[in-house]
C-alpha cells in the first residue's frame, strides 16, 4: 500500500506550522475513507522540535537534518531529500501547504520524480481510488474537483481544508538521510519585511472585517478599533482591497485568504458568494448592513441593520463602560 506523504513546515523558532497540523489530520481522514497510510517528514537544520510536534497527528514521522537554508529557498535543500524519500517508498502522494515555501517544495518535488501537481485545493477527499481535490481556479471563477493519474501526484493545500485534531496516539519519529543530488541553489538576494505587517489572519480567533460600506482608508479606523477591542485583525472584502483603501494581506475570499474564526463581524460587507466562501465557516458570523436585504443576511448568525458608523462607535462604547471606561 503506498503513502500519502505530509511535508511538515517549521515557524522561524522550529516548532511545527499550524498548516502542517490541518494536512496531517487531512492525510488521516483520508486514510479513514480508505485511502494510504500517512507518513509526516520535516526537513530542517534541527526538525526534531517539529517532527514531535508533527506525531502527535501522524502515526509516523521522518525527521530529516539538513544544512540551513540560509539564503536559500528552503526547497533548494529540502526538495531533493523529500523527493529521494518519497520516490523510495513507491507511487502515493505527497500533501504540502499552499504557502510560499509549500509551493516551491511542491513544484520541485514534483519536478524530480516527474509526478503531476494539483495546486491551491480548498478541500480533500478520498473518491474512488484517489484523492478528490477541490479547486478554485481562474482567479476565483471556477471552483473545479480533479484526480491525479497513476495513483501519484503531489498536492499543495490552502489553510482550513481541514481542522486540525491531534491522533488518539502519538506516533513515532525516526531519522533519515536520504542521498541529495545537485539541485541549482536558488539564493535570495534581498528579505522586505512586508510595509504593514499584521498578525496572520487565517490563524486568527477574532477577525473584524471591513467593506466598500466602510467608504475609504479612513473608514478602516473604526474596522480597527473594533478589532483592538475585541482582541481580533482586521479583514476586508476585495471590493475594498481592489479600491486600495486596504492591503491585500488582509483579503478575505475566494481570491484572498479562507478563515475560520470564532468571530467574524462583516461591517459594510454584502455578502458575495467570493466572500462568503471565505469564511463561511466562522462559527458566529455577525453582519452590520444597513441593507436588510444583503446577501449576508441568509447566512450571518446575527444581523445588525444600521449605519455601522452609528453602531460601532456606540459598540466602542458599550465595550468601554463594560470594562470601567
Ligand atoms: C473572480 C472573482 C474573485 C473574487 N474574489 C473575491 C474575494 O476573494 N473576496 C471578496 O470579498 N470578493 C471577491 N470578489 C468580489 C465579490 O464578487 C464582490 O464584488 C465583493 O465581495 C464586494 O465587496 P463588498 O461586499 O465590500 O462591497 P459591496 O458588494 O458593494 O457591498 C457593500 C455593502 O455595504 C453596505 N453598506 C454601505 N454603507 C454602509 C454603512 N454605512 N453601514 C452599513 N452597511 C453599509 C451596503 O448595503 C452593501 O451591502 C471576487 C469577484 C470575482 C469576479
Amino acid at each position: 500500500m503506498s503513502s500519502t506523504w505530509v511535508v511538515g513546515e517549521t515557524n522561524a523558532d522550529g516548532s511545527l506550522a499550524k498548516i502542517s497540523t490541518e494536512l496531517a489530520t487531512l492525510a488521516r481522514n483520508l486514510a479513514d475513507a480508505g485511502g494510504p497510510t500517512p507518513v509526516g517528514v520535516v526537513v530542517g537544520a534541527d526538525p526534531g522540535r517539529a517532527a514531535t510536534e508533527l506525531a502527535a497527528y501522524l502515526p509516523r514521522v521522518v525527521a530529516v537534518a539538513a544544512p540551513d537554508a540560509a539564503d536559500h529557498a528552503w526547497a533548494a535543500v529540502a526538495g531533493d531529500r523529500v523527493a529521494a524519500l518519497v520516490g523510495a517508498d513507491g507511487p502515493g502522494y505527497v500533501l504540502v501547504s499552499a504557502s510560499p515555501d509549500g509551493r516551491d517544495l511542491g513544484g520541485t518535488v514534483a519536478g524530480l520524480l516527474g509526478w503531476g501537481v494539483l495546486g491551491n485545493a480548498i478541500a480533500v477527499t478520498w473518491a474512488d481510488e484517489g484523492p478528490s481535490v477541490e479547486m478554485s481556479v481562474f482567479g476565483g471563477r471556477l471552483l473545479t474537483t480533479s484526480a491525479l493519474n497513476g495513483g501519484r501526484g503531489v498536492i499543495t493545500v490552502r489553510p482550513n481544508a481541514a481542522a486540525a485534531a491531534a491522533a488518539a496516539a502519538p506516533g513515532v519519529v525516526e531519522t533519515a538521510a536520504p542521498p541529495t543530488g545537485t539541485l541549482p541553489a536558488v539564493r535570495i538576494v534581498e528579505r522586505v519585511a512586508e510595509a504593514e505587517a499584521i498578525a496572520p489572519i487565517d490563524e486568527a480567533r477574532v477577525v473584524i472585517a471591513g467593506g466598500r460600506g466602510v467608504g475609504g482608508p479612513e473608514g478602516f479606523g473604526i474596522v480597527e478599533e473594533l478589532a483592538k477591542a475585541l482582541g481580533g485583525v482586521v479583514g476586508a472584502s476585495r471590493a475594498a482591497v481592489d479600491a486600495g483603501w486596504i492591503s491585500y494581506a488582509h483579503q478575505v475570499g475566494q481570491t484572498g485568504k479562507i478563515v475560520k474564526p470564532q468571530l467574524y463581524v462583516a461591517l459594510g460587507i454584502s455578502g458575495a458568494i467570493q466572500h462568503k466562501v471565505g469564511m463561511q465557516t466562522a462559527e458566529t458570523i455577525i453582519a452590520v448592513n444597513r441593507d436588510p436585504e444583503a446577501p449576508i443576511v441568509e447566512f450571518a448568525d446575527v444581523v445588525v441593520v444600521g449605519d455601522l458608523f452609528e453602531f460601532v462607535p456606540a459598540l466602542l462604547d458599550a465595550l468601554k463602560a463594560r470594562r470601567g471606561g
